[in-house]
This record gives structure tokens, C-alpha cells and sequence, in this order.
């Protein structure tokens, strides 16, 4: 049996009619640019995340970036975020001329440790960037409560959690502002690149507007210096399909993480912890087990296709020397990067196949005992 990490070709032939319909629309309307499926699917994104406002952009990371100069974050600021996400969470921080400060996750989330925020802020500190890692929301009560106390922005990173509640709010309306992508392998993903940003500020929300078009509202009236960052119309198309199901594939993620959970019963690995009152959605199932590139290597040889989120923390990447961490700096985020792998996840994944996968975990189990 072949078990792929990803399947991206089962939901498009689910879905194939309505998907095709959408796209050709566009095609046959020639409204390629800012036309009328991107409103439509942000006032449905908006009105799925509970947020008021929803602006379609290009990408998660120009998300990001947008959210941060929205809120005129930029060279001299500093960002608090954390070392393990995906790369594109600090880019989008160096993008606008701001420094990443990283500070270690909790061991039990995977999120950024709250207790140990407060020692990374300085003056210079202007924004919190918490990562709603693998689908598991970050701890919003407590940053909550220091953003609030030292004045800070706070940007949810909720590029791989759309759907996900904490203490019963969806993600996306917890903070100041939030970036979505839409990546084609994410809960919630395009034909191709796209991008979300939420928030239930009205000012911010058209100031996120002028910032992704150019800095126009009227076509050649530039009133700031903005990017070409729109949600493509084919894209929001697709989108505005796929959305209707999202709730449905997230449940059936959860359904898999159970699965998941009662069936690997080995002794030496360690499994997904949910902060009570929070419903992730499973954009990863990360587990940790010793020897993980030996069982890398053994689903490899079985067809099982597993991955790696991330094999190095951002601060040890050359891309990030400049900013001097050394190795140690965060233990937790270094130790799991040898010993975490995600085992295969999306909504379509079967009994049959989550069953084969846990079987020969327990035979490379054995095999090494
Ligand atoms: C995917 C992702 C991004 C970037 O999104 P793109 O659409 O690929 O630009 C940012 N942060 C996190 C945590 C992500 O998983």
C-alpha cells in the first residue's frame, strides 16, 4: 500500500465539476484581477474565521508582510516569534526591515513558551508573532495579556490553523491582525499561491487594502506605497468552492489524529498534546520518536511518504547567521528538530492506510528493539 504524505488529486476529482465551473468563470469573464469571486470569498472567509474583515492577498508570507507594515512595523523594530515555524514566518519579519527575536516553545505544544516572552521584550519591541503550529492554536490568553501590558501588536501566524478554535473563537480574530495562506497542501488550499489576512479593524482593514493594490483605491490615485499582492481571481474561485468544505476535511483531520492517537501504542514516542480548550485542525500530525531518520528511511522503503517540520530552527539557518544565535540558544526547538516527523495527514487519508502506517511503526519498532 502507498501512503502519500499529501494527496492533493482524490479532492480535486471529488469536487472536479464545481472546481472546473469556477475556474472557467473567470476565464470566460476575463476578470482576472481584483474581480468579483474575491470579495465573494472574503466576505466567506471572513464570516467562516468570525472575523469582520477578511483581504485576499497573494501569499502567506505577503500576509505577513502586509500585516506588519499595516501596522508601520519596520527597520529598528523588533518581533518576537519562534524559531521552529516555517521560514516564511521571520522572512516576512526581515522583509520589512524588522528584527526577529526568537524565543523557545512550549515542550508539550510545539507553540511559543508564554512564560518566557517577557524577558525578550526590549524597548525596540513592537509586535508578537505566535505561530498556531501544525494546526494547534498558541496560547492567546496569557500574550493577550502581555501585549496588552507592554503595548505590543500581536499578528497570529495561522497560515497552517484556519478553522481551529481556542476557548471557543476560531483563529484569525484572536489578535490585532492574522495571515492565512493558502498554499495548495494547507487545510485550506488554492490552485496555485494565495494568501488571507483577517481582522476586525476597520481602519487596518483598508489600510490592508490600499497596502496589497498598489496604495490605490482609484486606479492611478496612489495614496501610500503599496505591493501587488491581490488574491488571484482564479484562486479565489477555486477558494470560494473549496471553503464550503473545509469544515467537513477539518473534521475528518481530527478524526485521523484520533485514529492516530489510539493506534500508535509504542511506548517510545511521543504524541500530539491539545491544550485543553482549544480544537486544532491537524494540518500536521507530529509525533517524536528516537531513531527518526532510520524510520524516515524504513517508510520510505514501504512506500509511506512522512516529512520533517521543520529538520532546522530558523536560527541555525545560514539565511539567519546575522542574527547570532548560537547553537543551544532554544533546547527545546533544537532537540525536537532531530526527533519529530510527520506522519502522513489530509482530509481523504484512509482507516486502511492511517492502520498501515501505524503497523509498520510498530514493526520498525521492533526491528531496532
Ligand atoms: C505556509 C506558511 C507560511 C507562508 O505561506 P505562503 O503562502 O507559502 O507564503 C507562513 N507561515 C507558516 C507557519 C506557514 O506554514
Amino acid at each position: 500500500m502507498k501512503v502519500n504524505f499529501v494527496d492533493l488529486q482524490k479532492q480535486y476529482q471529488d469536487h472536479k465539476q464545481e472546481l472546473d465551473a469556477a475556474a472557467l468563470e473567470v476565464f470566460t469573464k476575463c476578470n482576472f484581477i481584483l474581480g468579483n469571486q474575491v470579495e465573494e470569498f472574503e466576505t466567506n472567509f471572513a464570516a467562516f474565521c468570525e472575523t469582520a474583515h477578511a483581504i485576499g492577498v497573494a501569499s502567506g508570507t505577503d500576509a505577513l508582510v502586509l500585516a506588519l507594515k499595516a501596522l508601520d512595523i519596520g527597520p529598528g523594530d523588533e518581533v518576537i516569534t519562534v524559531p521552529n515555524t516555517y521560514i516564511a514566518t521571520a522572512l516576512a519579519i526581515s522583509l520589512v526591515g524588522a528584527t526577529p527575536v526568537f524565543v523557545d516553545i512550549n515542550p508539550q505544544t510545539y507553540n511559543i513558551d508564554t512564560n518566557k516572552i517577557e524577558a525578550a521584550i526590549n524597548p525596540r519591541t513592537k509586535a508578537i508573532v505566535p505561530v498556531h503550529l501544525y494546526g494547534q492554536p498558541a496560547d492567546m490568553d496569557p500574550i493577550a495579556a502581555i501585549a496588552k501590558e507592554y503595548k505590543l501588536y500581536v499578528i497570529e501566524d495561522a497560515c497552517q490553523a484556519h478553522g481551529a478554535r481556542y476557548k471557543g473563537k476560531r483563529v484569525g480574530g484572536l489578535g490585532d491582525i492574522a495571515a492565512f495562506s493558502f498554499y495548495p497542501g494547507k487545510n485550506l488550499g488554492a490552485y496555485g499561491d494565495g494568501g488571507a489576512i483577517t481582522t476586525n479593524n476597520m481602519k487596518l482593514a483598508e489600510k490592508l487594502k490600499l497596502l496589497r493594490n498598489y496604495g490605490q483605491k482609484v486606479k492611478y490615485h496612489h495614496l501610500i506605497k503599496g505591493h501587488n499582492s491581490r488574491l488571484d481571481t482564479v484562486q479565489a474561485a477555486i477558494l470560494n468552492v473549496k471553503l464550503k468544505y473545509l469544515e467537513e476535511w477539518n473534521r475528518k483531520r481530527r478524526e485521523h489524529a484520533l485514529k492516530y492517537k489510539r493506534l500508535l501504542k509504542e511506548k517510545n514516542l511521543v504524541k500530539p498534546y491539545e491544550l485543553p480548550s482549544t480544537e486544532p485542525v491537524y494540518h500536521l500530525y507530529v509525533i517524536q520518536i528516537a531513531k527518526r531518520n532510520e524510520l524516515l528511511k524504513y517508510f520510505a522503503e514501504k512506500e509511506i511518504s512522512a516529512g520533517i517540520h521543520y529538520p532546522v530552527p530558523i536560527h541555525l539557518q545560514p539565511a539567519y547567521t546575522e542574527l547570532g544565535y548560537a547553537r543551544g540558544s532554544f533546547p527545546h526547538t533544537e532537540t525536537y528538530a532531530e526527533k519529530i516527523i510527520s506522519l502522513p495527514m489530509f482530509s481523504e487519508l484512509t482507516d486502511d492506510q492511517i492502520e498501515f502506517v501505524c503497523n509498520e511503526l510498530a514493526n520498525f519498532q521492533k526491528s531496532i528493539a
